[in-house]
């Protein structure tokens, strides 16, 4: 068994951790491997809330919490007349 969390270990303080933080693909706390969600078709990784997933890497297990959000804005529009 490889050393579990040593990525996220090895980022330190809040700030390195910022790397795993909201980002586009989950990033493996173990190895630092950058997951696509695509690649590994973890289509339920798009549903808001905490999901166990597999690293393909290295084989181990960790959580990838999910946030949605949706904005609307209007503050870009055409004046047709
Ligand atoms: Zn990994």
């Amino acid at each position: 068994m490889t050393d579990r969390f040593a990525a996220l270990r090895n980022a330190g303080d809040a700030l390195g951790r910022l790397e795993f933080f909201a980002n586009d693909n989950p990033k493996c706390p173990h190895c630092g491997c950058e997951c696509s969600v695509s690649h590994n078709e973890w289509w339920n990784l798009y549903e808001e809330g905490e999901h166990e997933v597999t690293c393909p890497s290295c084989d181990q297990d960790f959580t990838v919490s999910t946030r949605v959000s949706y904005s609307f804005s209007t503050d870009n529009q055409e004046d047709h007349q």
